[in-house]
């Protein structure tokens, strides 16, 4: 754990310094702003290193311009970058460039104050907080969710949005949110989680947490609207029979009423996310060979392989089929 000198001195860098010290874990405060040490002698130790390093940094001045970020919510923001987990297609290969240390940002209150300029008038408007981090992957450190929660609880009008892969949600289930906070779970067949997803709780920890927040206040859960994304979809064979057992799962784990919705998102690469990643797992067993993949083009002259058109439909018809018959009653939000 590393602090730089303009974050020790934020008073928030102060309450997550308290916070690790209650911890008794090892801290360092640096003497200026830079975050040193973590390239070691290849990209294996380098991942090593960065993946253990928790630095608490103030966010620089671009992170208080927000952009959009459809189809997902209006706007991101972000309370840190960096995730400690290991998943094996870790979609921030492709957007985080440099070690993937974690960076938690010590200036947070000054982040939320900045949220409201964006707020439009008499209109909902939705804020994005997982776009670089899982949030709830280091809030036993950092506190920084349940901050961003509490605020967005004062602001009519407004809705955060965030999704995670960790189950720790007891400080979570508590709060008073005002139903602006739609809690989101990744999950996926548990084959794929057990074998790719390194470092997180397993889908039989993110249910429970997943029912704890969705269970209405007097049931003494946290009375939260949900959502569940199921990413990355991988037609591994039984696909049908794994994604079945985890529908049932889900069915299981929210026998209520409740405010749910889905957003299915398949598997895909950029060449430069797949390089990242080559270097960050070797040993994977994740497919990034070209079979069954078609190439999607962006505007901006890139590309990402996604499946092939009939499989995309197979998988497409399974999980509109199976959501609409299990789940009447929740909304998808998209497919891709
Ligand atoms: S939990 Fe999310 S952010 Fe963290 S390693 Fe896995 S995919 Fe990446």
């Amino acid at each position: 754990m590393v602090f730089t000198a303009d974050a020790i001195a934020e008073p928030y860098g102060q309450k997550v310094f308290k916070k690790l010290q209650a911890l008794n874990l090892n801290i360092e405060i640096s003497k200026n702003n830079r975050i040193m040490g973590l390239r070691g002698k290849d990209e294996r130790e380098t991942y090593k290193i960065a993946k253990n390093t928790l630095a608490i940094v103030n966010a620089p001045p671009s992170a208080f311009n927000l952009r959009p970020i459809p189809p997902s919510a209006d706007w991101q923001f972000h309370l840190a970058e960096g995730c400690p987990a290991h998943c094996q297609y870790c979609y921030l290969a492709g957007s985080l460039s440099g070690p993937p240390a974690i960076r938690v940002f010590a200036n947070l209150p000054q982040i939320l104050e900045n949220t409201i300029k964006y707020e439009r008038l008499h209109q909902l408007t939705s804020f994005e907080a997982s776009c670089y981090t899982d949030p709830l992957s280091i809030e036993h450190l950092t506190g920084g969710l349940a901050e961003t929660i509490s605020h967005f609880a004062g602001r009519p009008q407004t809705h955060l949005r965030f999704v995670t892969k960790f189950a720790n949600v007891d400080s979570l289930v508590t709060l008073e949110h005002g139903g602006n906070t739609r809690f989101r779970c990744s999950l996926n067949a548990d084959v794929v989680a057990r074998k790719l997803e390194g470092g997180t709780p397993g889908i039989a920890a993110r249910l429970a947490g997943l029912r704890k927040m969705a269970q209405p206040k007097q049931m003494g859960g946290g009375g939260y609207p949900v959502g569940i994304v199921l990413a990355p979809i991988m037609p591994v064979p039984d696909w049908r029979i794994h994604y079945t057992k985890l529908l049932e799962d889900i069915e299981q784990h929210l026998d209520f009423d409740t405010d749910l919705t889905f957003e299915l998102i398949t598997h895909r690469f950029t060449p430069g996310s797949r390089e990242v990643l080559m270097e960050w797992y070797p040993n994977t067993s994740l497919d990034f060979s070209e079979n069954n993949r078609a190439i999607k083009r962006n505007k901006f002259g890139g590309h990402k392989y996604v499946f092939v058109k009939e499989l995309m439909a197979e998988l497409k018809k399974f999980f509109e089929t199976e959501l609409s018959r299990r789940f009447p009653k929740a909304k998808v939000l998209y497919w891709t």
